[in-house]
C-alpha cells in the first residue's frame, strides 16, 4: 500500500500513523537477526517499517532492498526503503529504483546522506529534492516518495526558517510525507510544525522518537544529534547516571511521555527509531497503544 494513503486513512479515523525504523545489520552474517526483531515487532501492528540505507551509496549492497522486500512479502507489513544520493551517479540511482520496483517496493525515502568532510564523493546529486525529481521522472506511478525534516533545523542550515524554505523544494519535487529527525523537546516540534504549516507545507509529518535507554547512547546519539535537551531529560540522565536499569526504565517512560503528548496535540504520526531493539520499541508501544 502507498504510504500517503495510510496517512489519509488514519487521519480520517482521527488516529496517528504508527511506524518503526530498522537498519540492515552491519555484518552480513547477522543478516537474519533483523527478521527475528521484525517477528517480535509484529505485535505492535505497525502501519509501516522503514529500512535505512548507507550514505556511501554502494549499489553492490542490496540489503536495504532485500530487507524491505522481505518484511513486506513475508510479514505482510508495508515498508519504505531509504535511498541516499550524495555518493551516487544517476545510473546508480536508476539501478536502485529498478531494484525497488522489481522487488514490489512502493515507497522510497529520498535522502541526501551526510557529507563527511574530506571524503571524496560523487556529488551528481546535491540535495534530496534532486533525487526526488529523478524518482518522479523514472517512475512516478510506481513509487511514492517520503523525505526527512528537522524540527530544530538541519545542522548545515543558517536558520530553521531557511531550512523550511529548502524543505519546500522537496515537497515541490513530489515528497508526500515527512519524517523528523529525533528530538527530545516537543516544544521544538510544535514550533517547527507551526512554521512549516505557515510556510505552506501541508504534507503529513511523523515525529521521529528515539528512546534513550543506555548511557552509551547519550554520547553517541544525543550529543551528536544536536537536539535541545529540556531540563526533564537532563535531570533523568543525571538521576540515573550510575543506575543502568533505572535509566532503561526512565528512558522508555520519557519516550512514552513524549509520544502521548504529541498524540494529544494531534500529531500525524509517531515513528520510532528502534535501533533494531524490539523490546524497547514494544515497551514504548505498550505505553501508547490505547491512543493508537
Ligand atoms: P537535504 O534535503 O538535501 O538537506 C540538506 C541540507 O541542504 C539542509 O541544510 C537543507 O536546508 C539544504 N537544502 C536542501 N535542499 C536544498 C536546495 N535545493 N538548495 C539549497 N539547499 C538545500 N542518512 C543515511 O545515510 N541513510 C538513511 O537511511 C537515513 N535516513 C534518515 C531518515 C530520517 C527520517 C532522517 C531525519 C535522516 C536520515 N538520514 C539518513 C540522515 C540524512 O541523510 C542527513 O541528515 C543528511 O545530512 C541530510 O539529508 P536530507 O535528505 O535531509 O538532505
Amino acid at each position: 500500500m502507498r504510504i500517503p494513503k495510510i496517512y489519509e486513512r488514519k487521519a480520517a479515523e482521527g488516529k496517528p500513523v504508527f511506524s518503526l525504523e530498522v537498519f540492515p545489520p552491519k555484518r552480513k552474517k547477522n543478516k537474519d537477526s533483523i527478521y527475528a526483531a521484525v517477528e517480535k515487532l509484529r505485535v505492535t501492528d505497525p502501519d509501516f517499517i522503514s529500512v535505512t540505507y548507507g550514505a556511501g551509496g554502494n549499489i553492490a549492497d542490496d540489503s536495504t532492498c532485500e530487507i524491505a522486500a522481505t518484511i513486506k512479502r513475508d510479514y505482510g507489513i508495508e515498508t519504505v526503503a531509504h535511498l541516499t544520493c550524495i555518493n551516487s551517479t544517476r545510473e546508480d540511482v536508476q539501478v536502485m529504483i529498478e531494484r525497488f520496483r522489481d522487488s514490489n517496493i512502493e515507497n522510497v525515502m529520498a535522502l541526501r546522506g551526510d557529507i563527511v568532510p574530506g571524503e571524496d564523493i560523487k556529488r551528481q546529486f546535491a540535495h534530496a529534492n534532486e533525487l526526488a525529481i529523478e524518482i518522479q521522472r523514472k517512475c512516478s506511478d510506481d513509487l511514492d516518495i517520503l523525505g526527512a525534516c528537522y524540527p530544530e533545523g538541519h545542522y548545515e542550515s543558517e536558520s530553521l526558517e531557511s531550512d523550511i524554505q529548502n524543505l519546500k523544494y522537496k515537497i515541490g519535487a513530489g515528497v508526500k510525507v515527512l519524517i523528523t529527525q529525533l528530538f527530545f523537546d516537543n516544544r521544538e516540534f510544535y514550533k517547527f510544525i507551526e512554521l512549516a504549516r505557515g510556510g505552506g507545507i501541508n504534507v503529513p509529518v511523523s515525529a521521529g522518537i528515539m528512546p534513550i535507554v543506555k548511557a552509551s547512547q547519550i554520547e553517541k546519539t544525543v550529543q551528536l544529534s544536536g537536539a535541545s535537551l529540556p531540563h526533564k531529560f537532563t535531570a533523568m540522565i543525571a538521576d540515573y547516571e550510575h543506575d543502568p536499569e533505572g535509566l532503561y526504565r526512565a528512558g522508555i517512560e520519557y519516550a512514552v511521555g513524549q509520544c502521548r503528548d504529541l498524540i494529544e496535540h494531534g500529531v500525524d504520526g509517531i515513528h520510532i527509531y528502534t535501533m533494531n531493539d524490539p523490546v524497547v520499541a514494544i515497551r514504548v508501544w505498550e505505553g501508547i497503544r490505547d491512543l493508537l
